[in-house]
């Protein structure tokens, strides 16, 4: 089974997935039944989102509904409705683990989740909720509540000295970030011959896995081989990224399991927790402490955000003037910019909306593109408005809610304390005790990849 199908019984043929599908991967005629492309499919979960022909509890002509939930992986007694287009769960399997004391069990959140979980609660759009959310997951059984936004300040410390290399050299420019699955699958399928392009850097949730299995085992004293290690993602193509095969440099495989904002949702009230209600924890530390700019990755934009604060005091030396870089906030489309950094003039590009990127890959392709690192994400706004994130089925409600919780997100950011990923305390303890410096050997090792052509000959 593939992770996005397209239930036969309950497809209308309406083609609203095809409308929204940024790489044309739903086939089919109008009034009939879909079909997806898998090769040419993103797994971005868009088609997901949208869907809104659904089975009810009323529907006798079609397999059971008891049956669906189990094929889609989904939780037994699950009430919210089965829509045509879905994404297989993995949210009964981690069910199973949870009670599993020979487990240690960890989770990690990424940044889009804690400003959207709520609205699965009948919260307004966009609340904020990251103490109800480390609370929640600690009655879950979790034995350690981590966080991606910690490994999101990873990712800058090696993606901002990766780039530093880079322009140093004049090698491989412009430098793409490599933290949207969707993105790096698209390039691996159509445009194999940009590869050298993108950052080596694995994403902020395949980081956190390695650090988990590696330096999280040994402060906790754990064998690795016993640790459980589950991301919750607003992104289905999430589950396709942590089954890449090179994925595990820790010795295993670095996430095993991944679910999405829904399923977690899904499993709190199946386990019966009082998600509005529930008083705020914290997330466990030192794996769960995270800066600003961490947190705002998950907005289209933030990557290139986090990145300039850095890259800028990396770079000069100096404190950046003005840490709120509103320039390179937006919405979906494609935003340039040129920043001065010290003596040199970086020409950076953000692109949200997968087809947005074509143009930009094709003036790399003739030679004439002078810009000198692209955040790219394959969703309309970033990961807030990701495939695995709180359905809105309302048309109007989709603008609000993707303003609400970029809104969140950067509320979150400016009220921490610590803004920039490399004044992160726990960043900084990770590089003294065990990676000792950014593309240093072990970092290379753990930390980055690479990607393989997927192009059909
Ligand atoms: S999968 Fe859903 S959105 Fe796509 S054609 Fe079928 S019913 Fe319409
Ligand atoms: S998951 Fe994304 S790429 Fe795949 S069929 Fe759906 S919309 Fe298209």
């Amino acid at each position: 089974m593939s992770i996005i199908n397209i239930d036969k019984e309950l497809c209308t043929g309406c083609r609203r997935c095809a409308n929204v599908c940024p790489v044309g991967a739903i086939k089919g005629e109008q009034g009939k039944v879909q079909t997806i492309d898998e090769h040419k499919c993103v797994v971005c979960g868009q088609c997901v989102q949208i869907c809104s022909s659904y089975a009810s509890q009323f529907d006798t002509e079609i397999t059971s509904i008891d049956l669906k939930l189990k094929e889609r992986g989904m939780l037994e007694g699950t009430k919210e409705p089965l829509f045509a287009a879905y994404n297989m769960g993995q949210v009964d399997l981690l069910k199973k683990y949870l009670s599993d004391d020979n487990k240690y069990k960890i989770v990690q959140c990424a940044p889009a989740v804690r400003v959207a979980l709520a609205e699965e609660f009948g919260m307004e759009f966009g609340k904020l909720t990251p103490g109800k959310m480390a609370s929640a997951l600690k009655k879950l059984n979790f034995d350690r509540v981590y966080d991606t936004n910690f490994a999101a300040d990873l990712t800058i410390m090696e993606e901002g000295s990766e780039l530093i290399k880079r322009v140093t050299e004049g090698k491989n420019l412009p430098m793409f970030t490599s933290c949207c699955p969707a993105w790096v699958k698209f390039a691996e399928t159509e445009y194999p011959e940009i590869l050298n392009h993108l950052s080596s850097c694995k994403s902020p949730q395949q980081m956190a896995g390695t650090i988990f299995k590696t330096y999280g085992a040994e402060i906790d004293n754990i064998d690795p081989s016993t640790i459980l290690s589950v991301a919750v993602m607003p992104c289905t193509c999430k589950q396709f990224e942590c089954d890449r095969e090179e994925i595990n440099s820790s010795g295993y495989k670095d996430v095993d399991i991944v679910i999405t904002t829904r399923e977690l949702a899904y499993l709190i009230k199946d386990m019966g927790i009082d998600f509005i209600n529930i008083d705020d924890e914290e997330f466990d530390k030192p794996l769960g402490e995270y800066s600003g700019a961490g947190t705002i990755f998950g907005s289209t934009g933030g990557v290139m955000e986090a990145a300039l604060r850095t890259g800028y005091e990396l770079i000069t030396k100096k404190s950046i003037p003005n840490i709120d870089l509103k320039f390179v906030r937006g919405g979906q489309g494609l935003r340039t910019a040129t920043v001065e950094v010290g003596d040199l003039n970086l020409n950076i590009a953000i692109v949200s909306g997968l087809k947005n990127v074509i143009p930009v890959i094709e003036s790399i392709k003739e030679g004439k593109c002078d810009f000198h690192f692209i955040e790219v994400m394959t969703c309309p706004e970033g990961c807030v408005s990701g495939g695995g994130q709180p359905k809105l089925l309302i048309e109007e409600h989709r603008d609000v809610a993707y303003k609400k919780r970029k809104e969140s997100i950067y509320d979150h950011d400016s009220n921490l304390k610590i803004r920039k990923s490399h004044e992160n305390p726990a960043i900084k303890k990770l590089y003294d005790e065990f990676l000792k410096e950014p593309l240093g050997h072990k970092s290379h090792h753990l930390l980055h990849t690479n990607y393989v052509s997927r192009k059909e000959i």
